[in-house]
């Protein structure tokens, strides 16, 4: 029987949700949902003084945001210790363990002979047994690491689903300490390290798929051999390369925004968000644009990218633009309007705010530019200098005083207000670029809007005869 496919994301709550892990997490969960097995959040939250409650919060709700719902979990590290410690006291009784009594200054001077004779750093296995050598003598007053007795001969290999068999000699990896000291004498197994815990919660989580980011590959080898000796199953691991910067360089802080939250901030919508991620490192054919359903139905583990993915921000302007303009105007106009709840400005969602997202939608890559386009209907614009003595020219100002007065008692309609328009250009004998410009600035803060006659059409009729008002 093939083993039930479960994936897991295990984010260390050391600070904001990062957009490779939001990578991983996607890849894992669509890997997951592909093969109707299971995804499953853990929490790595071990660095203690790093951890907080905030970035826990904050990768929940950058999870939910961005519906990458899981069946399991959040498990928490933290709450599992006592359960490291089960295993490694089996571990110390079965030999694949042993304490380690080396003082800091021990290993410095370790270190010091080895890079003095020209050898590479590494710990020397003195604590480690093996038939027949006599250990030395227990220290007093000093508390044991425990080390994870590593194979000496061989090699690990596996067969990454991303970069193909990779091989690493056992040489090539020393005694990894699996414990440090225990707070007092009566606790031998103090705090357990990442790596172990890593290896203890993929087995018992029934872990059959590890994809997670490449700055992970050196540990795998260890990690194999620990699973190795508690007799577990191994995962299939796939290390998916990192995102870069559009400098080549690890995308970090340093290019901008790197958090999913930010984005979200930002005005992106989350399937867009989803489906620029889901290209970073991973393609079908051509294929640009598609649905979580796509991507799920196409995600199968294969056409993982080998070398890393750029971060692109056009590209993903892009994408959101085509799924902000796919978005029915209705449900624009609720985020448009939550878009404004952040800035503390109420604006109703209704029919009229749908409308104004129909017109101005095309030029607008996120819902934060498209709040930015509609404030001209609910905050008052002021125009600037160089725009007014562009365009409200004295050759334009008797056109525009005219164009008023109509305006007080036509129809409000787009059909009467660009005939009004028409007419007083045709009166005043100048350009309907002239007057357009003139009536954009004065009424909208702005000289580029879509159709004036739609856009006036959207506005109170007393807002634009105040706005046209010059003396
Ligand atoms: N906590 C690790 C990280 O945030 C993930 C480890 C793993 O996926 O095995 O990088």
């Amino acid at each position: 029987m093939t083993r039930k496919v479960r994936t897991r994301i295990a984010p260390s709550p050391t600070g904001f949700l990062h957009l490779g892990t939001a990578r991983t997490a996607l890849f894992s969960w669509a890997y997951a949902r592909h093969h109707g097995g299971d995804f499953i959040l853990r929490v790595e939250d071990t660095d203690e003084a790093r951890s907080t409650q905030e970035a826990v919060d904050q990768i929940i709700a950058a999870m939910k945001w961005l519906n990458l719902d899981y069946d399991e979990g959040p498990f928490f590290q933290m709450q599992r210790i006592e359960r490291y410690r089960e295993v490694i006291g089996q571990m110390l009784v079965a030999g694949s363990a042993y304490p380690c009594y080396c003082t800091p200054a021990e290993l410095d001077a370790m270190r010091e002979a080895q890079r003095a004779r020209g050898d590479k750093p590494r710990y020397d296995g003195r604590w480690r047994p093996e038939s027949g050598k006599a250990l030395p003598v227990v220290p007093d007053g000093v508390k044991p690491v425990i080390r994870f007795r590593n194979p000496v001969d061989g090699v690990v290999t596996w067969d990454d689903m991303v970069k193909g068999p990779i091989t690493i000699s056992n040489g090539e990896l020393d005694d990894l300490i699996i414990a440090r000291p225990g707070a007092d004498a009566a606790t031998l197994i103090g705090t357990p390290t990442y790596n172990f815990c890593v290896v203890v919660d993929d087995w018992d989580m029934q872990i059959s798929h590890v994809i997670r980011g490449d700055d992970h590959v050196n540990n795998t080898p260890r990690q194999i051999n620990i699973l190795h000796a508690l007799g577990a199953e191994l995962p299939v691991y796939g290390h998916v390369p990192m995102i870069l910067g559009p400098d080549g360089d690890k995308l970090s802080k340093r290019h901008g925004a790197v958090s999913v939250t930010q984005y979200e901030d930002a005005g992106y919508l989350p399937e867009a968000m989803l489906n620029y991620l889901a290209r970073l490192g991973w393609s079908h054919g051509d294929d640009e644009l598609f649905s979580r359903e796509q991507l799920v139905s196409w995600f199968d583990g294969h056409h993982l990218a080998k070398s890393p993915a750029q971060w692109d921000v056009a590209k993903l302007n892009w994408v959101n633009g085509h799924y902000l303009k796919a978005l029915p105007d209705a449900s624009l106009a609720v985020q448009v309007s939550d878009r404004f709840a952040a800035r503390g400005i109420t604006v109703p969602v209704d029919d009229h705010l749908a409308r104004l997202c129909a017109l101005f939608k095309d030029r607008c890559a996120t819902t934060v530019e498209l709040a930015e386009w509609l404030a001209m209907y609910f905050l008052d614009v002021e125009p600037r200098d160089e725009d007014l003595s562009a365009h409200v020219t004295d050759a334009v100002k008797p056109a525009v005083q005219s164009l008023r007065e109509r305006l007080v008692d036509i129809e409000w309609s787009k059909p009467a207000i660009s005939a009004a328009i028409k007419e007083v250009i045709t009166a005043h004998g100048i350009k309907m670029p002239q007057l357009a410009h003139a009536v954009r600035v004065l009424v909208c803060g702005r000289a580029q809007t879509p159709s004036i006659d739609a856009v006036l059409e959207l506005f109170h009729r007393e807002v634009v005869i105040g706005r046209l008002q010059i003396e």
